[in-house]
């Protein structure tokens, strides 16, 4: 039975690109047979554009793919925490240089794809030299170890890289790491009935969802407000971390410092309509918040993110330091919700 539906990219332009509500994931890009959506390079682009060639628009040809899978079409969840098996603190039990927090979710990542549970991890990388973010397809461990670490500035249609994998590829047991409309728009691709997004759903194997309040638009944080205004250069960058302000450490050990309201106009714009902090749709999902530093908090969410945690446990890749701190977490999700549902 073919399960295509009637709307087109119009209406997603309609309803999601035109109003501001597009998140920049990507999934749109990802799922559309006839290639015909796409981002343009540049500075703070707010949503994808169409070359025209839409078979529904165009030919009447139902087809709905791109409509069925945004994350912002219908309501954002209000939900702080979610649903839950486990709430743990852990950290990777080898070294991981370049972590974010305590390395889980490299830890995670890296076992299943040296035990041969996942094929490949759909995740964001970045140019050492310039910061500049752009998704990728890593199959092997040792890679995905030397890419630890969290990007900020993202701004990539991390899912088009799902199309590479799932299709070009072949993969069949994917890993795709994301933020929270990353992960919802994964969620409805896994929930949908139409023929044309079940392929990617069916080579969805783990879902592993970051925290996130925020993304920067990497034009506007990167070139504009550190380089040009701060003259910070980006190849000095060793790392960023955002704990309200964003905190710059150099690589000669110079720290500097950018204030919320500095950062404000690198923000990207979908991000001021997000509600989710803790990627309430993923099969496990990974913090900063509420763990001590040097590990990362796991929410873990259903038997299959349960059963991937386990494993990296049981070959000693992983190891569970603590429980979290559940209401500093609620603080943040809730500060999130407050902040974003005015708009
Ligand atoms: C944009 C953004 C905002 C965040 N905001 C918060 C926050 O406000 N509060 C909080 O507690 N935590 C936040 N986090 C999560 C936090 O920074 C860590 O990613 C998390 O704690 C896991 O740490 P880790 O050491 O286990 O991950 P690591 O072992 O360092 O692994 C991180 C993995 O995530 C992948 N990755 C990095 N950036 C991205 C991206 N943009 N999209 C998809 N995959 C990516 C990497 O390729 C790597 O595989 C944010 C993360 C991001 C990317
Ligand atoms: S939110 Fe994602 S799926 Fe929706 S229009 Fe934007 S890029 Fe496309
Ligand atoms: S704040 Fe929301 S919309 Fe913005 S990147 Fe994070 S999850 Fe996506």
């Amino acid at each position: 039975m073919i399960a295509l539906t009637d709307n087109s990219y119009l209406d997603l332009k309609a309803g999601v690109w035109d109003t501001g509500k597009c998140s920049g994931c990507g999934a749109c890009v990802a799922v559309c047979p006839a290639d015909a959506l796409y981002f343009e390079e540049g500075e703070m682009v707010t949503s994808p554009k169409s070359n025209g060639y839409c078979k529904q628009a165009i030919d009447g040809v139902q087809c709905g793919a791109c409509y069925e899978v945004c994350p912002r079409v219908g309501e954002q969840s209000r939900e702080t925490i979610g649903k839950y098996l486990d709430l743990i603190t852990a950290k990777a039990a080898f070294d991981v240089p370049r972590r974010q927090s305590g390395g889980a979710v490299t830890a995670i990542l890296s076992n299943a794809l040296d035990e041969g549970l996942i094929d490949a991890v759909v995740t964001v990388t970045e140019d050492r030299w310039t910061l500049k973010p752009g998704s990728v397809v890593i199959t092997k461990s040792d890679v995905l170890i030397s890419e630890a670490g969290s990007r900020y500035s993202w701004w990539v249609p991390l899912l088009a890289a799902l199309k590479y994998a799932a299709i070009d590829k072949k993969y069949r047991r994917i890993a795709v790491v994301g933020v929270p409309c990353v992960v919802q728009a994964v969620a409805r691709m896994r929930g949908s009935n139409n023929d044309l997004v079940r392929p990617y759903a069916s080579s969805i194997r783990l879902v592993v969802g970051l925290f996130c309040t925020e993304t920067f638009d990497y034009a506007s944080l990167v070139l504009g407000k550190l380089k040009a205004e701060k003259k910070i250069d980006p190849t000095q960058i060793r790392k960023m971390d955002v704990k309200g302000k964003l905190e710059i450490l150099m690589q000669n050990g110079d720290k500097a410092s950018l204030t919320q309201h500095e950062l404000r106009e690198c923000v990207r714009k979908g991000c001021y309509i997000c509600t989710d902090l803790t990627s309430l749709l993923s099969d496990v999902s990974a913090g900063a918040v509420g763990s001590p530093a040097g590990s990362t908090t796991l929410i873990i969410r259903t038997p299959t993110g349960r059963s991937f945690v386990e494993n990296a446990i049981k070959n000693k890749r992983l190891t569970i330091t603590g429980s979290a701190d559940i209401p500093s977490i609620e603080k943040l999700a809730e500060s999130k919700i407050r902040k974003n549902s005015g708009h």
